[in-house]
């Protein structure tokens, strides 16, 4: 079964760190306590924690070093011209701003360049993009090909935006109004599927047409680049670290969350081209996040992303890494669990409303099915769906759902052997073969934005 080959680590492992199991009875109170989201579960009472890839990578003993030598001067710091280089060797841009994380990135972005009655398209922006737009009393639209709301669908790149979409949209809006174009790569919330290179270039093409400046949703540059190499014939020779300096030379700029492909546990930039911005940006970063050499970083940390970037696009590192994650989805594939398909970058992306079909939407199967999998094995995964992306009309009250209502299961970076994906598809496959005694969910308390993360729900009887 090729599909099933174990990924062989590009890495031996040096130090290790004690995770514990907990009883059925244990988890069951601590449900309880936590009002039914997994957000509010202690770690240490989760056994395998694959709620998110976001700041939960190992890094690297050259990283650890690189924490050592790390120097905390307040300004000109010696790291922090370390980190620029890498940045702009990787990225190509002009000028860069660290940022503590990615919405930090966002949040000054926006706040420099959106304005009330304004639209951002992306392909489907990420949670806190979206509520970063918003805030601004500006409209976050998706324009992403049809292919990505099709779980079945075997398309490459699924993440693509829908070029005909983007232009009737700035036709119909008016570039005066659109103060930038987005593209999230890979495109999380759309099952952390890939953009083309042909893609990037015709969303650069129509915004350079329409002069509307283009920037990229980074997060996970490196995995979109390998799978362009892979997955785009004509990019097949060519290495990784070309293939991205060529996404990016399409683009002005981009933001960045170095939680993901740069390997760190915390910190982010917004890259750029355009000097004119330089002034907002900075301004912006001095009231909220810190001088512009460290921008809410210690300098240690700046150390550690420069390090993590050079290692992320390494071919080694990549092939493991996406077959790590293709090895968990291939599991549940071949027992009858419905995945999105194919396997995205970082994580495996479980069909909960196929999964539940007795849960109607408004009763959140995804998060039943999330509860239901640390109910059985102590795993942590997050709802993507009617919780985390329901709009709430303010008037009736009535609820309208994403097109998708999905479980992820995000694969940190390097921290999680063969055996404990195994352990997880394991339980997903029990989990499925009873799947009828799950029940739904009834939200009973919930705040105004991203409200996954703090909502309280009762299992309903
Ligand atoms: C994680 C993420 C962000 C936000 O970054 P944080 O570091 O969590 O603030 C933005 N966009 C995408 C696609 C992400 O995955």
């Amino acid at each position: 079964m090729r599909d099933l080959k174990r990924p062989v680590e590009p890495y031996r492992i040096k130090v290790v760190e004690r995770i514990k199991k907990t009883s059925r009875s244990e988890r069951e109170t601590e449900l309880k306590k936590a009002g039914y989201n997994l957000f509010n579960i202690p770690a240490e009472k989760i056994f395998i924690d694959l709620l998110t890839d976001s700041g939960t990578s190992a890094m690297s003993d050259k990283q650890w070093s690189g924490i050592m030598v790390g120097d905390e001067s307040y300004a000109g710091a010696r790291s922090f011209f370390r980190f620029e280089k890498s940045v702009k060797n990787i990225f190509g841009f002009a000028h860069v701003i660290p940022t503590h994380q990615g919405r930090a990135a966002e949040r000054i972005l926006f706040e420099a360049m959106v304005k009330k009655g304004d639209s951002v398209p992306n392909n489907i922006h990420f949670d806190t993009t979206q509520a970063n737009v918003e805030v601004r009393g500006a409209h976050a639209v998706n324009l992403v090909d049809d292919a990505a709301y099709d779980p079945d669908s075997n398309d490459p790149f699924k993440g693509n935006m829908d070029i005909g979409k983007l232009e009737r949209f700035i036709e119909q809006t008016g570039r005066a109004k659109i103060p930038l174009v987005m593209l999230t790569i890979t495109n999380n919330s759309g099952g952390g599927q890939p953009v083309s290179l042909e893609n990037i270039k015709s969303v650069s093409a129509v915004c350079r047409r329409s002069k509307i400046p283009f920037f990229f949703d980074a997060c996970r540059f490196a995995e979109n680049a390998y799978f362009i190499k892979k997955r785009e014939k004509s990019q097949a020779r060519k290495s990784v670290p070309a293939i991205a300096r060529e996404m990016f030379s399409y683009a002005d700029g981009a933001t960045m969350s170095a939680k993901k492909d740069a390997l760190v546990n915390i910190g982010g930039f917004i890259t750029y081209n355009d000097a004119t911005l330089t002034r907002r940006l900075k301004n912006l970063l001095i009231i909220g996040e810190g001088f512009p050499t460290y921008g809410g970083l210690a300098g240690r940390d700046l150390e550690a992303i420069a390090r993590g970037l050079d290692e992320v696009v390494d071919i080694d590192y990549l092939e493991h890494r996406t077959s790590h994650v293709a090895y968990l989805g291939n599991l549940l594939d071949r027992a009858g669990v419905p995945v999105f398909k194919p396997i995205g970058g970082h994580a495996v992306y479980i069909l909960a409303d196929r999964f539940l079909p007795h849960i109607p939407r408004h009763q959140y199967p995804g998060w039943a099915l999330s509860v239901a999998l640390y109910r059985e094995a102590g795993v942590r995964s997050v709802e993507i769906g009617g919780v985390m992306f329901g709009k709430k009309d303010p008037k009736t009250g009535r609820e309208t759902y994403p097109v998708l209502e999905m479980v992820r299961l995000a694969v940190p970076r390097r921290v999680y052997t063969v055996s404990h994906l195994e352990v997880v598809a394991d339980a997903l496959i029990a989990l499925h073969k009873k799947r009828d005694s799950i029940r739904g969910f009834r939200i009973v308390e919930e705040p105004a934005h991203l409200r996954h993360f703090t909502a309280r729900l009762e299992e309903i009887k």
